[in-house]
């Protein structure tokens, strides 16, 4: 997912190799293609390879950074993720109105989210370096999360959001699309239809109001371009056709 790429996830002085495994497998599930680890404590080790089970590319290419502020060089925006509340003063976000941020600011720029070590979490230097922190909103009187399951968390608000923000996109009409056919034109049509179907004798002796209204409906809501009415005339045309034949034969 294109939108995730700007987005750099960022993993503070973990202690725990299967931590940072478990953290690849959170974040390749998601979409996400890299990680960068910051004075990881055992790095490379084999239970991060274990516990990733085949997210190794992202083991595999982590970027090792000995400060964050090396991690997070270059980016727009820093986000810290936090159980709980710290002595730095600074905005703090839910897990969605940070991924709306972050994929905002990916526009223009790469973006970062941070995770601190295990017991600790990040240090109050570490928080400065941050726009603004984000917390997972949990029992206040459990709330620490598991690392990796906290990156697991917002990992998947960072991926709905994309999800919605390319749904839109797509939603857009591609800029080579046709401009639906006018009002005048989409009348001919219904007159077209109305007098195809009482051609082929569709309504069998009804008065076919409620058939028409129907068929109204259906083809407003689709709003057909020009090149479609036209083939959807061709059709009545050779319905028409083919009933005047039937009738033909049936006379002679
Ligand atoms: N005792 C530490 C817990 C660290 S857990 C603390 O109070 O911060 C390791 C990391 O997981 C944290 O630094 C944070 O990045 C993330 N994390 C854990 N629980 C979280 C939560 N409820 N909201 C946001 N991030 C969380």
């Amino acid at each position: 997912m294109r939108a995730l790429e700007r987005v750099r996830i960022v993993l503070v002085g973990t202690q725990h190799p299967r931590n940072i495994g478990s953290a690849a497998r959170a974040l390749k599930t998601m979409g996400f293609g890299a990680m960068h680890l910051v004075a990881p404590a055992m790095f490379p080790h084999p239970e991060a390879q274990a516990l990733a089970a085949g997210a190794d590319d992202l083991l595999e290419g982590a970027g090792v950074h000995p400060g964050l502020s090396e991690a997070v060089a270059g980016c727009t925006l820093v986000l810290g993720s936090t159980a709980t509340q710290r002595a730095v003063p600074m905005p703090e976000l839910s897990p969605r109105e940070a991924a709306v941020r972050l994929l905002e600011a990916s526009r223009q720029g790469e973006v970062a989210l941070v995770f601190g070590p295990e017991r600790t979490g990040l240090e109050n230097a570490e928080l400065q370096l941050c726009h603004a922190s984000v917390c997972i909103p949990t029992d206040p009187a459990f709330s620490s999360l598991n690392l990796a399951q906290a990156v697991q968390v917002l990992a998947y608000e960072l991926r709905l959001t994309a999800m919605a923000q390319e749904g839109l996109e797509n939603a857009r009409p591609p800029l080579d699309a046709r401009p639906p056919a006018t009002h005048e034109a989409m009348e001919r049509f219904f007159g077209h239809l109305d007098q195809t179907l009482h051609a082929i004798d569709f309504h069998k002796g009804r008065s076919g109001i409620t058939v028409m209204r129907r068929l109204r409906r259906l083809f407003l809501r689709a709003a057909p371009d020009e090149r479609e009415l036209r083939m959807l005339h061709g059709i009545l045309a050779d319905a028409q056709r083919m009933a005047r034949l039937a009738g033909a034969k049936k006379n002679l």
